[in-house]
């Protein structure tokens, strides 16, 4: 029996691959846990759920959907099949490893097993460290050792695979959703990936922090739900600047659950014990602030149209998503969490390694951090990034009108921000000398 979970897809996947040998027939299943869907919104149980009717296509009708805690339905279906085994990718995550545990020890308890087979990383968590056995805690020379690791082979997809009939639940309608999400079948990620690899790897390099140039991959959706294996993205990509600062960016989703799989409570406190102490704001001000920042009515341009981004799309350039994190941690003085919560919600690639310690390298608490007192400027940041304002324009319809010289700071207009758009939330100047004052009051103790 073949349990799917982060692994939607049938090319190159191990566990199917071992899964498959079995001639009497292979019982694949789906298991909807509540637990998993509780922090995510709409968009990306919308994702999943057209994912799972593609996979359910593809094995004929044959895909086993239940709802329930995996501990009780997975012995529930494999005693239905009756598998002696239960095939899975590991699963490296804080939750899933303790869920693999329960249901490995419910499986035991009837004389069967769970064999883990592959993961959905290139390198899994935990293998690569330094020559003392302890793990990397910076991403360079994590990436040095892991470049070394990885097999680029994807395996061959298994062929003319049994599927075995057991009754299902049908899949759940999609939730509601306002965000425009993209094709979820692995035919898309194929297609993605291979038109990225084709025409849009060229100048990857200079152009992945342009958030109007779309010069992205736009792969992190397919990585998060296994429509596609970073072995797939990083076979055959060769040499050259953009293939290597691409197989750089490939392998911070691997440092990341790295990170977690060693030091799991990581993902809810900050890693850095001493940030733990930093003072946030709180109150009826902080929540108005909060509500500005999450729909995108801070004032400030770049974090505007990038927070409107998020609501449109459940996705945001990662460029902006620094800006708009830096922004609520170090302008707005609210806690990473509190972004990070917001962001696992909207995000369609929402993923609790690559997010939350994403917020904690802006928020200068995590592993390898940008340091807390380099404050981002998001109108240095906005004219640097978005110079002519094109990105801005894009999501950001009341400044449409305006050009390249006044859409970072349409408060200065004589007239002011047009079209009803708000002026500034805050004095950046004021709030980044606030931000290093609660800073000195942790590190000058
Ligand atoms: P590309 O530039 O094409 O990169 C290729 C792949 O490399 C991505 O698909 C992704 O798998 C990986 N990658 C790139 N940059 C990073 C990074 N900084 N950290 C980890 N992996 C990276 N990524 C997620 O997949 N899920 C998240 O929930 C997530 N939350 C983030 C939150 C914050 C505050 C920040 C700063 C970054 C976050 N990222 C997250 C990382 C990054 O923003 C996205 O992976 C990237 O924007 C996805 O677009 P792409 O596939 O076009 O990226």
């Amino acid at each position: 029996m073949l349990w799917f979970r982060r692994d939607l897809r049938l090319a190159d996947n191990p566990a199917l691959t071992a899964a498959a040998v079995d001639a009497s027939g292979v019982v694949a299943l789906f298991v909807l846990d509540g637990a998993l869907g509780r922090p995510s919104g709409p968009n990306r149980l919308a994702f999943l759920y057209r994912a799972l009717r593609d996979l359910d296509d593809r094995l004929d009708g044959r895909l086993v959907v239940r709802t329930g805690d995996p501990a009780t339905v997975v012995p529930q279906v494999a005693g239905e099949a009756g598998a002696a085994t239960v095939v899975c990718a590991g699963d490296f995550g804080p939750y899933g490893r303790e869920r693999d545990d329960a249901v490995e020890a419910a499986l035991g308890r009837d004389g069967r097993s769970l064999r883990r087979v592959g993961s959905p990383y290139a390198v899994a968590p935990g293998t690569v460290r330094r020559a003392d056995g302890s793990p990397f805690r910076v991403f360079t020379p994590f990436y040095r050792a892991w470049a070394k690791a990885h097999r680029g082979t994807p395996d061959a997809a298994a062929a003319d695979v049994p599927w075995a009939a057991v009754a299902s639940e049908a899949i759940p309608a999609d939730p509601a959703t306002e965000a425009a999400l993209p094709p979820a079948t692995e035919a898309a990620a194929q297609a993605r990936l291979a038109a990225f690899r084709q025409a849009g790897i060229d100048g990857y390099a200079d152009r992945r922090d342009v958030p109007a140039a779309d010069a992205t991959s736009r792969l992190s959706v397919y990585l998060k739900f296994g429509l596609l294996h970073p072995r797939q993205a990083l076979h055959g990509l060769g040499r050259g600047v953009d293939a290597e600062r691409f197989r750089r960016e490939l392998a911070w989703r691997e440092f990341y659950a790295d990170v977690i799989w060693h030091d799991p409570a990581s993902a809810r406190t900050s890693l850095q014990p001493r940030m733990r102490a930093m003072r946030s704001d709180d109150g009826s001000e902080a929540e108005r602030r909060f509500h500005a920042w999450a729909t995108g009515r801070t004032g400030y341009p770049i974090v505007d149209a990038g927070m409107r981004q998020l609501l449109a799309e459940g996705w945001m350039h990662n460029r902006v998503r620094m800006i708009t994190a830096s922004f609520l941690v170090k302008d707005l003085h609210l806690t990473w969490q509190r972004g990070a919560r917001h962001f696992l919600h909207h995000l369609v690639d929402g993923d609790l390694a690559s997010n939350n310690h994403g917020w904690q390298w802006v928020a200068g608490t995590g592993t390898d951090p940008a340091p807390f007192f380099r404050v981002f400027n998001p109108v240095t940041q906005g004219r640097t990034w978005d110079p002519d304002g094109d990105y801005i324009r894009r999501h950001v319809p009341e400044l449409a009108g305006l050009g390249a010289g006044e859409i970072h700071e349409p408060w200065t207009r004589s007239t002011g921000p047009p079209n009803g758009y708000p002026p500034p939330l805050v004095d950046h100047k004021a709030e980044r000398e606030e931000a290093l004052r609660r800073y000195a009051e942790i590190t000058d103790r």
